[in-house]
């Protein structure tokens, strides 16, 4: 039989702020366990919860980057459930009234709807070891966004290949905000996936199965196919799907049932008696998108409109954040759009590859661009050179110059080395000069380049050659 895809994605995300959610403790990742607790984010009795304003703030700001409307009013909820990492045995969530509803994100050529966008906090983290569990707080309370797609509505995401595109999207789309870093390693995003199948054209809603906390966008396209054929499987042989939780296990490649059936109800919500209602002005809206930076799809425009780039080189250069910020910071000091882009996407993005990390600064990178531009340098030895600073904080000038890779010989004397190899070359000249063949021109100009070991400008000795020649 032929199926219908349903996927709906629950996307996780924790806020760059300073502080947590409802206390002042520090939203830092990676200090020692239970530093940044204090009896609010412990729940320790009588402790009450002030809302950190710059996490309204930027979850507002994820809502505008997407095209969410903004609830004027948005209020706190709890969602009472046990947990070892949750010391509340309450998550302060949102339910009924979210800061952002109704928004989109466009995934290849079609406009996903998004249901919500709520604030929340994040509960701590277990650490087992051995036979002992652990418990580190120091997360509980770091505010988190949670997404959540419409599944319901056309268009849907049907494939793992848009789900993957919806996420990689979403993600660049919350670092370009400055919501969040979304570093999948340090688990500042997690997604959860529910799927459900229904016979092709039928309009009724299959039964979805979730899985949650999958980590890794490689990881959650494993997971999303695997239950794909799962669900198939079972409906081929005129069995029903479960509506369960399941866990994906990417070691072995298969997931297994956590539990079956949850729902809003299990969750006993209701606002949350120590928290007022969050009033949103229009000013404040306004003001958010004011200050709103440049976003990946803005971007690309100017990439592509202004600066000459294709699609190809803008996409790549706009993947990273880190790497469109040099980009741009040396246009700025250096505006060769094209060139620049070509040591981009070639040079800067090999080693990020490789390393993760962009290890040399604007300044250097524009006068090694420049350089070689200007045939100061010969490309391959400027690449030797790239790769001889990387990362040491040495200053490319002073030592292109050490190195004496510099075409800095006189011009005398190049031209000097010039008229000798034409003497040399006569019936290399006398060919020229009678086939015009431009190949035979660059032959002399390398034969100067040898000659004076790449210390002659390039240029300046096919421009003298091309007079001598004439
Ligand atoms: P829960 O309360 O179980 O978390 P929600 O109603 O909040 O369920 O939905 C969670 C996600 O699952 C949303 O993205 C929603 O659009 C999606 N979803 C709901 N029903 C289906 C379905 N039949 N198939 C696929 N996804 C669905
Ligand atoms: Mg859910
Ligand atoms: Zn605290």
């Amino acid at each position: 039989m032929q199926y219908d895809v349903i996927i709906g994605l629950e996307v996780h995300a924790e806020l760059k702020t300073e502080s947590k959610c409802f206390c002042s403790c520090k939203n830092e990742y990676g200090s020692s366990p239970n530093r940044n607790c204090c009896p609010v984010c412990m729940a320790l009795p009588g402790a009450l919860p002030v809302l950190n304003k710059k996490a309204v703030e930027q979850t507002i700001r994820a809502g505008l980057a997407l095209g969410f409307e903004i609830n004027q009013t948005a209020i706190f909820e709890r969602k009472n459930y046990f947990y070892p990492d949750l010391s509340k045995a309450y998550q302060i969530s949102q339910l009924e009234k979210p800061i952002c509803i109704n928004g989109h994100l466009k995934v290849f050529d079609k406009e996903i709807p998004i249901n919500r966008i709520h604030l929340e906090e994040d509960a701590g983290k277990l650490i087992h070891q051995d036979d002992l569990s652990m418990i580190d707080y120091n997360r509980c309370g770091v505010p988190l966004i949670e997404l959540v797609t419409d599944a319901l509505v056309e268009p849907h995401i049907e494939t793992a290949d848009e789900a993957i595109e919806f996420l990689t999207k979403l993600r660049q789309i919350y670092i370009y905000a400055g919501v969040a870093d979304c570093e999948m390693e340090k688990g500042q995003m997690r997604a959860d996936v529910n799927i459900s199948l229904r016979p092709k054209g039928s309009k009724e809603f299959g039964t979805k199965v979730e899985m949650k906390n999958i980590m890794g966008f490689k990881s959650i396209h494993r997971a999303i196919n695997y239950e794909i054929e799962r669900q198939k499987e079972i409906l081929d042989d005129g069995g029903v799907i479960v509506q369960e939780t399941r866990k994906w296990d990417n070691d072995k490649g298969e997931s297994y049932s956590l539990r079956t059936k949850e729902n809003a109800e299990d969750y006993r919500y209701f606002p949350d008696p120590d928290l007022l209602a969050v009033n949103i002005s229009n000013e404040e809206i306004q003001k958010i998108k004011e200050s709103m930076p440049l976003l990946p799809d803005q971007l690309k425009k100017v990439f592509l409109e202004e600066y000459g780039l294709n699609e190809y080189d803008s996409d790549v250069i706009l993947a990273n954040k880190e790497v469109s910020d040099l980009y741009r910071a040396c246009l700025e000091m250096y505006f060769q759009p094209k060139s620049v882009a070509n040591w981009f996407t070639t040079e800067i993005l090999a080693r990020i590859k490789a390393e993760d990390k962009i290890q040399i600064d604007k300044e250097n990178l524009v006068w090694i661009i420049k350089s070689v531009d200007e045939k100061k340098i010969r490309r391959n030895a400027a690449k030797d050179l790239l790769s001889y600073i990387w990362g040491t904080g040495l200053n490319a000038e002073a030592e292109a110059k050490k190195q004496g890779i510099m075409a800095d010989m006189s011009s005398d004397a190049v031209f000097e080395i010039l008229d000798k190899v034409l003497q040399e070359k006569a019936s290399v000249v006398d060919q020229f000069k009678q086939e015009q063949d431009p190949k035979i021109l660059n032959y002399l100009v390398g034969q100067v380049m040898k000659e004076t070991r790449g210390k002659a400008n390039a240029q300046e000795v096919m421009e003298k050659l091309k007079e001598r020649l004439s």
